[in-house]
């Protein structure tokens, strides 16, 4: 059976858990401040603040834009159902605008039908590592003084041409940008989030809430020679990462370039032997972005039936999934307040019930994907509805 996705996880990491384990200092201390470095160094960032996952990063993020109860956001239902859920939980609105086909991102062109006087912020996603169009996005939030926070929980590595020059997604491009070490994503410490800014401000609110909100954290309490007594400044949270996830995510981080080489020739790979499969559609990547190639997502052929795809693949030996959720028709979403623009979301609903994505992960080999392509190739061959 081939798996849809596998982290590359070995020896090194486990070493490198051992660090914190053997020094006793096991949440929060120096694993973490060095992966904040080495990760605001890798992006490109100014701070980068080092949470226990992505949504409560998002969270985070929406609270630093000033988003509370009775807020709209501008956002996507398309995307894994974290996105939408960041918004409702401090009382706000998710309004979700729909996705261009090719990218499954954000289309830029409906945002600004959906802004209105109580729009607070937009949350735009780089869906399963796919850039999405920054510039656009962000010349709208501007103009219209709005904050914007980028999902990027799958972006490690993506890149999008900014002025002139190749930039890794998180520097970021928005006012803040939240990434994940889900094993689902390139680089993995089992759980963690991180967030990226360049506002000083932002990051020092990040740290305070991170820690229920302390004024004076360990790391500061342990190393003074005079008693300190700390006072909690704001309602925070338990939101840390344990220098255990902070040691093994430093050694993916080093990882990274490794895993983006060998992610873009398996993508390409793909595309080569997929493209005689007749009407299916493969991913687009617009000239202006490079994806990390978290995933590889594909559009069936009009007349194939999604689950029967799914079915027949996985008796050939082929996992796969269906295509991104939408939020909004989950049951979660079936009573609590959501809208969408005025233009809907249809592409966001046919993306979701007909693409699938295919197997990719660092040590998938030659023979595996073509194993995979004949499978598909086969099984929208006998899954055609006539
Ligand atoms: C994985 C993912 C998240 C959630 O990340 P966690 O670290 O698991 O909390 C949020 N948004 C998107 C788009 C994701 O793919």
């Amino acid at each position: 059976m081939i798996p849809v996705a596998r982290p590359w996880l070995g020896e090194a990491e486990a070493e490198a858990a051992r660090r914190p384990l053997i020094s006793g200092w096991v949440t929060q201390g120096p694993e973490v401040a060095a992966f904040e470095a080495e990760f605001a160094a890798a992006v490109g960032a100014r701070y980068a603040c080092a949470v226990s996952n992505c949504t409560v990063g998002l969270h985070l993020a929406l609270s630093a834009a000033g988003v509370g109860r009775g807020d709209d956001v501008v956002t996507v239902s398309h995307s894994f159902i974290a996105t939408a859920n960041s918004i409702r939980y401090l009382g706000a609105r998710p309004v979700f605008v729909d996705v261009q086909p090719g990218t499954f991102n954000m289309n830029p062109e409906l945002v600004e039908e959906a802004l209105t006087a109580r729009t607070r912020a937009i949350l735009c996603v780089h869906q399963v590592g796919m850039p999405c169009d920054l510039a656009a996005l962000a010349g709208i939030a501007r103009r219209r003084g709005l904050p914007l926070v980028e999902d990027a929980a799958c972006a490690i590595g993506s890149e999008i041409l900014w002025e002139g020059g190749w930039e890794r997604v998180g520097r970021p491009h928005g006012d803040v940008a939240c990434f994940s070490f889900h094993p689902r994503k390139l680089v993995t410490a089992g759980e963690g989030g991180m967030l990226t800014t360049a506002d000083e401000e932002w990051d020092r609110k990040f740290r305070l809430w991170r820690q229920h909100g302390m004024s004076v954290p360990d790391t500061v309490r342990h190393s003074l020679d005079r008693v300190v007594v700390e006072e909690y400044l704001e309602l925070g949270f338990n939101y840390r990462m344990t220098d255990l996830q902070a040691a093994v995510g430093r050694t993916q981080l080093a990882r990274l370039p490794a895993m983006i080489e060998r992610r873009r020739l398996l993508a390409d790979r793909y595309a080569e032997l997929l493209s005689g499969i007749p009407g299916l559609g493969l991913p687009e990547e617009p000239a202006w972005a490079r994806s990390n190639w978290q995933s590889f997502c594909v559009r069936l052929p009009a007349w194939c039936d999604q689950r029967q795809v799914m079915e027949a693949m996985l008796d050939a030996g082929v996992a796969t999934r269906r295509g991104i959720m939408c939020a909004h028709r989950e049951p979660a979403y079936g009573v609590e307040p959501w809208s969408t623009g005025p233009s809907g979301l249809i592409e966001s609903e046919r993306a979701q019930d007909h693409c699938i994505l295919l197997p990719l992960f660092h040590e998938l080999l030659a023979e595996d994907q073509e194993a995979i392509a004949d499978a598909l190739r086969h099984a929208c061959a006998a899954t055609a509805v006539p």
